[in-house]
C-alpha cells in the first residue's frame, strides 16, 4: 500500500471565472464540473496583480510572485530598456515546476501551458502555450512529438487565429467559435492519446478558448448585461454555450481517469466580467502637464526617417517594426515626468530621464506623492463617482529582486470594469470612452477547485494562483523549497491524508539565473503575428 505514488492532474481554464460557470452549472451546461463543485472543493484563486495571463500562468508553475520571477506582463519590462521584446520562458527567473518535478524523480507532461516557449527538456513531454508561434515546429520537447502529433491528428492548434477577424456578423462569429471547438477538440485527442501514451505523474494542460470567447462576447452571456436580450445575443449564446459544454464533457472524461491515487485540481489565471469604459490615463496625464507630446512636424518627420515601407502593415500608424510602439514614439520624453504603462501593466511610470534632464532636481517621493492624491480624485463626469479603486506603489504590492522592473504606480480601475489603456485618442472624451460592445476583461477572481480520493468537501477557502505549485509539490509527497510566496493548501485533505503526508521544506530557493544571451529573439514575422494576436485581444494598443 505504501508504495503508492500519489499523482495531480491539473485542468487549466484560461479566464475561467465562476460568476459565468455558476450560471452555466445551473442551467445544466456543466454536470460534471457541478459534481466537483458538490463534492469536493471549490473556491476563488486570487490572481496576480493586475490579473493578466501571462504573470498569472507563469505565478501558478513557479510558486513565487512576479517581484521573484520577472514577467510583469507579454513582454520585458519598460524600466530596463525602451524596445520591449516579447517575453518567452527564457525570461523566467524563478525554478519552474517541471524542474522541480524533474529533481524529484517524477515524471511530468505539459500541454499548452502560457509561456512555456520555447519548450525546455524534461522527464516527460511538454508543449508549448500562448505565445509559442503557431508556425514553429519546434513547439514540443521532444521535439519529434509534433511530427507524431500531426500525423495521429491532422492538425494541432496552440492559438485560434483571431487578428484580422470581423466578429460584428453572425456568420463571422460563428465561424470563429467553430475554430474555437475544432481546436478545443484536436487538443482534448492529443491529451488522450499523450496520457495513455507518458501515463506521467503529474500533468498539466492548459484551455485559453474560454479567455477568447469571453474577450469577445462577455456581455452577450452576461445576464445582468443590457447586451444580454440583444438580438445577435440570443442568436449566438446557444452556440457559445456549447463551447462550456464540449469543457465539461472534457472535465467528465478526466474524472472517469483518476484512479485511487491521482488528484485533480481545476485553475484559471483570472477571472473575467464586463468592459465598462476605457481610460486614456496619458491624456490626463498631458492635462496635467506631467506628460509632454512631440510637435506633430518632427514626430512626423521622427517617423519617415525610421519606417521601412515593407513593414507598415504592422501598425495603425503605419509605423514599422522599428519602433517598438507608436505611442512611445509620441511621448517627448526628456519633457515628461510620468507616462502610461501597457494595458497589461496597469499603471504608471516615473521618468527617470526627466528627472536626469532637469539636473536631478525632481524629487520622487514629492511627485509621486503629488500624483497619488490627484489620481484618486479622479471622477467620472457622467456620474461623479472616483473612477479608480486603488492607487499602489509597485513595493507594496511585489516583493523579490525584480520589483523594480513593475511601474512605479498600479492602479485598478473600478471593480476593474474600467481598463486603463496606454493610447491617445484626440476625439471625443479623451480620457474616459464607454465600451458598447461586447467585450469583457479580465478580473482577479480566478478558479480553484479540488477533486479525488484524498479531497474533503469544504467550501470556505482563500487561495492565490502562488498557492498551486505547493500544492502540487504537497501532494505529491515532495519537500518544498523555502522561500516559495504560495502556501501549500494541506486544509482541503482528508485527515488520512493530512496524517500520512508530511509538509516537508528543503534548503533550496526558487531563484535561477538567465543568461541574458540565452533571451530568445523571436523572427520578425513570428513577433508580428503574436503582437497582432495580443492586440486583438485588447491586451496591446
Ligand atoms: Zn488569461
Amino acid at each position: 500500500m505504501s508504495s503508492v505514488r500519489d499523482k495531480v492532474f491539473v485542468l487549466g481554464l484560461d479566464g475561467g471565472s465562476w460568476n459565468l460557470l455558476r450560471p452555466l452549472m445551473d442551467k445544466g451546461y456543466m454536470p460534471n464540473l457541478q459534481e466537483i463543485y458538490e463534492k469536493g472543493v471549490c473556491a476563488n484563486l486570487q490572481s496576480t496583480k493586475p490579473p493578466y495571463t501571462g504573470p498569472a500562468w507563469v505565478s501558478s508553475f513557479t510558486g513565487v510572485n512576479p517581484g521573484k520571477h520577472g514577467i510583469f506582463g507579454f513582454t520585458t519590462s519598460r524600466a530596463e530598456s525602451t524596445r520591449r521584446s516579447l517575453i518567452s520562458s527564457r525570461n523566467i527567473r524563478a525554478a519552474k515546476l517541471w524542474q522541480y518535478l524533474d529533481k524529484g524523480g517524477k515524471t511530468s507532461g505539459f500541454i499548452n501551458v502560457p509561456v512555456t516557449y520555447p519548450v525546455e527538456s524534461l522527464n516527460g513531454f511538454m508543449i508549448a502555450g500562448f505565445l509559442a508561434p503557431q508556425e514553429a515546429n519546434d513547439i514540443t520537447y521532444p521535439q519529434d512529438l509534433y511530427q507524431n502529433l500531426i500525423k495521429e491528428l491532422g492538425t494541432y492548434i496552440v492559438n485560434v487565429k483571431i487578428s484580422g477577424r470581423i466578429m460584428d456578423t453572425e456568420n463571422e462569429a460563428l465561424e470563429f467559435i467553430d475554430d474555437i471547438q475544432f481546436c478545443i477538440q484536436k487538443r482534448f485527442e492529443a491529451l488522450k492519446i499523450l496520457w495513455h501514451q507518458y501515463a506521467p505523474d503529474f500533468l498539466m494542460i492548459v484551455f485559453n478558448s474560454l479567455d477568447k470567447i469571453q474577450h469577445k462576447f462577455w456581455k452577450f452571456m452576461d445576464a445582468e448585461d443590457p447586451l444580454y436580450d440583444s438580438p445577435m445575443a440570443k442568436k449566438l449564446r446557444p452556440r457559445l454555450f456549447e463551447v462550456y459544454r464540449q469543457i465539461d464533457q472534457i472535465i467528465e472524461y478526466i474524472v472517469k481517469q483518476l484512479n485511487n491515487d491521482t488528484t485533480l485540481f481545476i485553475i484559471s489565471d483570472h477571472g473575467f466580467g464586463p468592459l465598462r469604459k476605457r481610460v486614456f490615463i496619458n491624456n490626463w496625464l498631458k492635462q496635467q502637464k506631467l506628460l509632454s507630446v512631440k510637435k506633430h512636424r518632427a514626430y512626423l518627420r521622427k517617423i519617415l526617417s525610421v519606417t521601412n515601407l515593407k513593414n507598415l502593415p504592422f501598425s495603425k500608424f503605419g509605423i514599422g517594426v522599428n519602433l517598438a510602439n507608436p505611442v512611445d514614439s509620441m511621448i517627448d520624453f526628456p519633457k515628461t515626468l510620468f507616462y502610461s504603462s501597457d494595458v497589461y501593466e496597469q499603471g504608471i511610470y516615473f521618468n527617470a530621464q526627466a528627472e536626469k534632464a532637469q539636473g536631478g532636481h525632481i524629487r520622487y517621493e514629492d511627485e509621486m506623492q503629488k500624483i497619488e492624491a490627484k489620481i484618486k480624485a479622479l471622477t467620472d463626469p457622467k456620474n461623479g463617482d472616483c473612477f479608480v479603486d486603488e492607487v499602489r506603489r509597485r513595493e507594496t504590492i511585489y516583493s523579490g529582486p525584480y520589483v523594480n522592473q513593475a511601474p512605479d504606480l498600479l492602479l485598478k480601475m473600478k471593480s476593474y470594469g474600467y481598463l486603463l489603456n496606454k493610447s491617445m485618442p484626440t476625439r471625443g472624451n479623451n480620457i474616459l470612452r464607454e465600451v458598447t460592445g461586447p467585450e469583457g476583461c479580465h478580473r482577479s477572481d480566478g478558479i480553484f477547485a479540488a477533486y479525488g480520493y484524498n479531497i474533503d468537501h469544504q467550501t470556505d477557502l482563500e487561495a492565490s494562483i502562488m498557492d498551486v505549485t505547493p500544492t502540487v509539490l504537497y501532494t505529491m509527497d515532495m519537500s518544498l523549497p523555502k522561500d516559495l510566496d504560495g502556501q501549500p493548501l494541506t486544509h482541503i485533505f482528508t485527515s488520512e491524508f493530512q496524517h500520512k503526508t508530511r509538509l516537508r521544506f528543503n534548503q533550496e530557493d526558487t531563484s535561477v539565473q538567465i543568461n541574458a544571451k540565452n533571451e530568445i529573439e523571436y523572427s520578425k514575422t513570428e513577433e508580428r503575428e503574436i503582437r497582432n494576436r495580443l492586440k486583438e485581444l485588447g491586451y496591446l494598443d
